[in-house]
């Protein structure tokens, strides 16, 4: 699989190209936001989607309608920050309902300042760039919201996607499959090296027994392509494998006391299990761990 965006090589970032736009494939568009996160456009034969809309920093429509002016659909993989604070740029935007709350709960002052101050800690670049005043100002309240669910599809003409629920990262993070692609976009739920999942920052949990059967699920799916939002783009089919035997491993052998961060991480204080078999790191809140041991032990040993 051919690496189109590789975690290691950054752009020097300007006012001018804190988003900028790689094309992929002849119905592909990444949009690259700050060097950290991916969004995708999608374009059909008769509708264009939208998957994710970043932190929102700046004005990237135009990115957009330099390459396409069919009907733009927008859909967020879920409810975090970095993910949604760009829909004040649309009217109306799917999500799933499960992490509606989550959503809205980054749209305030306080939340702002904690994202933008984050970021500058690993891009210093953006300080001097970015218009704080304006950022705080907007809102994405007024967005007109509606909700997606397992099934429900997206046609945009020769490609349709599908929503796959994959709780885990939060409770309502999906998954949009397109069959004539054999892609899958994934937002946070999977990424190349590392799974971040359960922890504080996410407001409900989900079970980990839900994430490993929804990646069982996309398993049996004709995959060639999977597209997260982080780290290197694309990754193979093999990545769901791969994860699921983090999870497994993490099952066996996470000890929260012996994966316990020294300092309290972004996503508030988890432990980091790193499993020596995939090289992966699973990030967790120790609950989780013991919610999947009780599973196991209700279901004879069994994951899902
Ligand atoms: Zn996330």
């Amino acid at each position: 699989m051919e690496c189109i965006i590789n975690e290691e090589k950054h752009r020097k970032l300007t006012k001018e190209n804190l988003v900028s736009r790689i094309k992929a494939e002849d119905w592909l568009y990444i949009l690259d936001d700050i060097n950290s996160e991916r969004l995708y456009l999608i374009l059909g034969k008769e509708k264009a989607l939208l998957f994710d809309t970043g932190y929102g920093f700046c004005d990237y429509r135009p990115l957009i309608h330099e390459v396409t002016d069919l009907p733009l659909t927008v859909v967020c993989s879920h409810g975090h920050d970095d993910h949604v604070l760009g829909n004040y740029l649309f009217d109306k935007v799917y999500i799933a309902e499960e992490d509606y709350e989550l959503c809205l709960a980054g749209d305030n002052e306080e939340s702002k300042d904690r994202l933008i101050r984050s970021r500058y800690k690993k891009t210093p670049d953006i300080e001097e760039i970015i218009d704080r005043k304006a950022y705080m100002a907007m809102t994405i309240k007024n967005c007109d919201y509606k909700f997606v669910k397992a099934g429900d599809r997206f046609d945009l003409g020769g490609i349709t996607l599908q929503v796959y629920p994959l709780p885990g990262h939060t409770k309502g993070s999906i998954g949009l499959y397109s069959p004539e692609k054999k892609a899958v976009f994934v937002g946070d739920a999977l990424t190349s090296n590392h799974v971040v999942m359960y922890g504080k920052s996410g407001n409900a949990p989900a079970a980990p027994y839900l994430y490993y059967a929804a990646l069982s699920a996309i398993q049996k799916l004709d995959i060639e392509c999977i597209w997260p939002a982080h780290g290197d783009v694309p990754a193979g089919k093999e990545l769901i494998a791969e994860t699921k035997r983090l999870f497994e491993n993490w099952a066996k052998e996470g000890d929260p006391e012996k994966d316990r961060e020294k300092k309290g991480s972004v996503f508030g204080k988890t432990c980091r299990y790193t499993d020596p078999e995939t090289n992966m790191t699973l990030a967790y809140n120790p609950r989780r761990l013991e919610e999947i041991h009780e599973f196991m032990l209700e279901h004879e040993g069994r994951m899902e």
